[in-house]
């Protein structure tokens, strides 16, 4: 048939015989259908088979940021979904670059992330056969398990709808990472232009409103009516949804104290007058309603009971989520409110009414007088202009240049670095808190830095443990050559967790968790011609970091942190067992 026919000849090429026929192939099918969908960026890492595709994509005006490591590339794709709720997309090579993209795509799918890892990869025929390709691997078959669907196009006809099927997978109800599989012979599979441009779909109402019952929306607000100590829970699913004007008006309205998960700070200040932040522990443990907006009852929240939770059964539980499954699957819940954010919060403001009863007053002077409490004992930790800093009067010094530039992003990950950062740096705006997730994963520091910059133009200020920073660190290339708005700090206290532990055999390796005695990050980032400062106190952190911010250079401040600071896992030495038996 025509397409054989077609195959050997260069897309736009034509002969006598069939004159004036336009052909197109694979490659421009696929850029086509992403620009048609308004996907405009693609983070990836060029090789076999998609070099080719990379450029083309470039030349065609999608804007193509290539890093130096497939994960990192999948990172920022996925933190693009979350930003702008649209799937933010991969592009990798086979098998080894397939899998090294796969780890951000199971990061998106957990953490609720609409990203499409695209990968290249070899030939069906060899591939099933098992004979032995270049880079083979079965690379559907591996992804399925591990993202919310997962695709593979055989024919340049059927790409319009392959993209379409990724795009509504990934974005529609529960967000999530697709997988489209494109093997190295459909890039250059000729077709007829006109039948390919038809068989291009746009999109329509990828993820529509899902709106929640009345009956359910009645139930709920009759329980948090009933409420004597309620507390409302943000998620980064309240972020993601960008309901921020419905979410305050909730929150203002029905006078509830509100505790936003990591990501979901900022969404109403942390200064707000409502905001329980600075009380986590005796919100958790008194309220009697609770509200769950976006966020899950997982390991981050105790799974909803044990101490953190006060006395069992003291509680009552509304959760407003997309997904049905996610009713229940910790504790009971009682009013469920299944819905998209906005649809949900705009019902539940309508069954308000006008006259909704003041929160009350005893419970909020309560939580008032232990918040004020905490604030007091944390000020004096940060004020401290010593050296060497500690993990509080570094993340002090930062506290306050992201007071004095709110709209600044803040990416953060490590282990001290994270679980103190979240508590001390208030957040003002939505979305732009951006961290470990629902994995408490390491690693996503510089992907993240850099879709953000890329999608939102903003400054970007990464606080990364030395361990954490580690991990992506290469990126800091990816950066200087894009030029981007991000100043990286590195917390160096010489190590994980902590810079002094020691061999126990006192043999000549250095122990496990210890990193080069005061190494000097800031000299990577001058090796690329940018800006590379190192400072060992909280006044010249705080002018390294605006420096930073005013020029937007690329920039990486080593912050020396005295290595006896840091407790093991930060917050979480619970979840790291530790041996009782040392054999001698
Ligand atoms: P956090 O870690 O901040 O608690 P989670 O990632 O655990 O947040 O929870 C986010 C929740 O938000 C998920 O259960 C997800 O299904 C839900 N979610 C994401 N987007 C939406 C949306 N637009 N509408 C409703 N629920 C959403
Ligand atoms: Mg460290």
């Amino acid at each position: 048939m025509a397409e054989t026919a077609l195959k050997a000849k260069k897309p736009g090429t034509t002969t006598t015989a069939e004159a004036q026929q336009e052909l197109t192939d694979g490659f421009h099918l696929v850029i086509d259908a992403l620009k048609l969908n308004g996907l405009n960026t693609i983070y990836g890492v060029p090789g076999i088979p998609i070099t080719d595709f990379g450029r083309m994509a470039q030349a065609a005006g999608i804007r193509v940021i290539s890093f130096r490591h497939e994960q990192n590339a999948g990172n920022a794709a996925a933190i693009a979904g979350f930003l702008t709720k649209k799937p933010g997309i991969c592009l990798t090579v086979s098998a080894p670059g397939f899998l090294n993209g796969l780890t951000a795509l199971a990061n998106a799918t957990t953490n609720c992330f609409p990203m499409i890892l695209i990968s290249g990869s070899s030939e069906r025929e060899i591939v099933d056969l098992q004979q032995g390709d270049y880079e083979e691997m079965d690379q559907l078959a591996i992804a399925k398990p591990l993202c919310k669907a997962a695709f593979r196009v055989l024919h340049a006809a059927d790409i319009g709808i392959g993209v379409a099927r990724a795009i509504r997978a990934a974005v529609s109800g529960r967000p999530g990472g697709v997988y489209l599989d494109l093997p190295a012979k459909l890039f250059s599979q000729v077709m007829d232009a006109e039948a390919g441009a038809k068989s291009l779909v746009k999109v329509i109402d990828p993820a529509p409103a899902q709106l929640p019952a009345p009956a359910a929306v009645k139930r709920a607000l009759d329980v948090l009516k009933g409420a004597k100590r309620p507390l409302i829970i943000l998620g980064k699913g309240a972020a993601y949804a960008q309901a921020d004007d419905a979410i305050r008006a909730l929150i203002e309205k029905s006078g509830v104290p509100f505790l936003p998960m990591s990501m979901a700070k900022g969404l109403l200040p942390d200064t707000h007058p409502l905001c329980a932040g600075a009380a986590r522990s005796t919100v958790l443990k008194d309220a009697d309603v609770v509200m769950m907006i976006g966020a899950r009852l997982n390991w981050l929240l105790s799974h909803g009971k044990g101490k953190t939770w006060g006395e069992p059964g003291s509680k009552k539980f509304i959760q407003i989520d997309i997904e049905p499954k996610e009713m229940d699957s910790n504790v009971e819940i009682v009013a469920p409110v299944v819905g998209d954010i906005g649809s949900c919060i705009s019902a539940l403001l309508e069954g308000m009414g006008s006259k909704w009863p003041a929160a009350p007053a005893d419970w909020i002077s309560a939580v008032n007088t232990r918040k004020e409490e905490n604030i007091a004992k944390m000020s004096s930790k940060l004020m401290k202009n010593s050296a060497p800093m500690d993990f509080h009067s570094a993340l002090g010094a930062l506290r306050t240049v992201i007071k004095e530039r709110p709209d600044v992003i803040l990416v953060n990950e490590g282990a001290n670095t994270l679980d103190l950062a979240r508590g001390v740096i208030d957040m003002y705006q939505p979305r732009k808190r951006l961290d470990v997730g629902t994995w408490g994963v390491m690693g996503i520091g510089m992907g993240f830095a850099v879709g953000a910059a890329v999608e939102t133009g903003k400054s970007v200020l990464a606080v990364e443990g030395d361990s954490a920073f580690g991990f992506s660190g290469m990126e800091v290339e990816t950066i200087c050559r894009y030029n981007l708005p991000v100043c990286i700090v590195v917390f160096n206290n010489n190590g994980i967790y902590r810079g002094t532990d020691v061999n126990p055999t006192g043999g000549s390796d250095p122990a496990t968790t210890v990193f080069v005695k005061d190494a000097r990050y800031d000299k990577i980032m001058e090796g690329f011609g940018g800006v590379g400062v190192h400072v060992t106190t909280p006044d010249e952190l705080s002018r390294a970091v605006n420096k930073a911010i005013d020029s937007r250079k690329p920039t990486l401040i080593n912050a020396a942190i005295d290595p006896a600071a840091g407790s093991e896992s930060g917050r979480i030495g619970n979840l790291n067992p530790q041996s009782v038996v040392r054999k001698k």
